[in-house]
């Protein structure tokens, strides 16, 4: 089994004095959140140009890098993976025509405040816009002005009213900001009362936690959360140097305690565009028991014009995932359509042409194969659920669905 290494945190001279039990303590870490110009300019060189076009950066976008995160910098690359994520750019403030305020139209499809209801059978419950850390290419970009808060006590019983109301909600995703930013007992709150609803079957929890600030995951946290299963929790890993002990370590809390973990990576340029980087972060990501659920094209959100791939990109890695490595290590690349239209996934093509006779396909080295298709091809379902939706809805077709056509 692979090992990670720890961040070598003491390196920093700004670290130094800081004992073992602070820097594991999440607490501390919230704390000690980095801030400013002067505060970064002692965990990494910044010459006095850099300094300047931060502090430009710092008037229209504001910063937040946890000490964690920022020990793994790599101080002398100014294209460190890491760096890129968290330390604001000159680039920022370059505005795109194609930009956005709110690219996915959260706000329009929200029946109240704190929820986006865009597909029929699960919504997504902004629980809070807190964030332990603001990440650059975050589709919801945090300015300077813009207060972070969790949502109030009412507005969270509004939610969760509306939760029980929409029988057809089976499905609820706590996001954010980041709803591990809430105190346990305020999540627990939640928790509780959306359990309490009967026809939500399965709560996901979206975290970058894991990653950013992994001491977040303790074992009370754990402990509470398992009253609440079925929780599946979807993090936010984009490069394989996120990948650390403490990583390793808060991922295999959550995995031990019984939740299926997922991920989702945002194709950066720079970053991650490349299908070595992003083989490497995948087979990693299965190694610390997390499966990549999905790999999206980066919003038109204002500000991160300058982490925009092609898409085109994002289909050539998937081309060198499929069938080049473990099929659990394929996530799906989506584009999340500008407008709302929800998340369309984008494939390699695989399919060469089709008729109602064969199918001419290749797979993932190129090779053509045909398949022949069955010669009586008929497009009515038989199947039991099928059967009775129709009996129910015409009894007159009663004789003739209960029979199959292959009787
Ligand atoms: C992404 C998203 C979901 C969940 O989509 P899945 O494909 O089920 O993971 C739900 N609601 C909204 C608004 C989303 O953006
Ligand atoms: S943790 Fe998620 S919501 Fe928060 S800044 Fe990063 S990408 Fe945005």
């Amino acid at each position: 089994m692979k090992t990670y290494e720890k961040v070598d945190y003491r390196k920093l001279p700004m670290f130094v004095g800081v004992t073992g039990e602070q820097w594991n303590d999440w607490r501390w870490q919230a704390a000690n959140v980095i801030r400013d110009t002067e505060t970064l300019s002692r965990v990494i060189d910044l010459s006095e140009d850099e300094k300047a076009e931060l502090e430009r950066c710092l008037q229209r976008f504001r910063m937040a890098i946890t000490p964690y995160y920022a020990a793994l910098m790599d101080d002398s690359h100014p294209l460190c993976s890491i760096r890129l994520q968290s330390v604001p750019s000159a680039r920022e403030l370059l505005e795109c025509d194609a930009d956005l305020a709110d690219p996915l139209c959260e706000d329009a499809d929200s029946p109240v405040p704190g929820l986006t209801h865009r597909y029929p059978d699960r919504v997504l419950f902004l629980v809070t816009n807190r964030c332990s850390m603001y990440c650059r290419h975050c589709t919801r970009r945090r300015l300077v002005g813009f207060q972070d808060r969790h949502l109030t006590e009412s507005q969270l019983d509004a939610c969760i009213r509306y939760i029980a109301r929409h029988p057809e909600i089976r499905d609820v995703l706590l996001s954010g900001g980041d709803p591990l930013t809430l105190p346990d007992v305020r999540l627990e709150s939640i928790l509780s009362r959306l359990r309490a609803i009967d026809h939500v079957e399965i709560i996901r929890i979206g975290t970058r936690m894991p990653v950013v600030l992994p001491m977040r995951i303790t074992d009370e946290l754990v402990a509470m959360l398992r009253k609440y299963q079925p929780i599946y929790v979807n993090t936010h890993f984009n490069h394989y140097k996120e990948i650390t002990a403490e990583a390793a370590a808060a991922c295999a809390k959550l995995a031990d305690g019984g939740f299926p973990l997922g991920n989702q990576s945002v194709l950066l340029r720079d970053v991650n565009d490349c299908p070595r980087i992003m083989k490497k972060l995948v087979q990693e990501l299965l190694a610390i028991r997390v499966k990549p659920y999905y790999l999206y094209q980066c919003d038109l959100s204002q500000g991160i014009g300058h982490f925009r791939t092609s898409v085109a990109r994002g289909m050539e890695i998937i081309e060198n995932l499929r069938g080049h490595t473990s099929g659990l290590a394929v996530p799906t690349f989506v584009v999340d359509a500008p407008g709302g239209g929800g998340k369309i996934p984008v494939m390699p093509n695989y399919l060469l042409s089709y008729s109602d006779k064969r199918i001419i396909l290749r797979n993932y080295e190129g090779d053509i194969t045909t398949y022949t298709q069955p010669e009586n091809i008929y497009s009515d379902c038989w199947c039991e659920l099928c059967r009775e939706d129709r009996y129910e809805s015409n009894s007159i077709l009663r004789e003739s669905t209960l029979m199959s056509p292959l009787a």
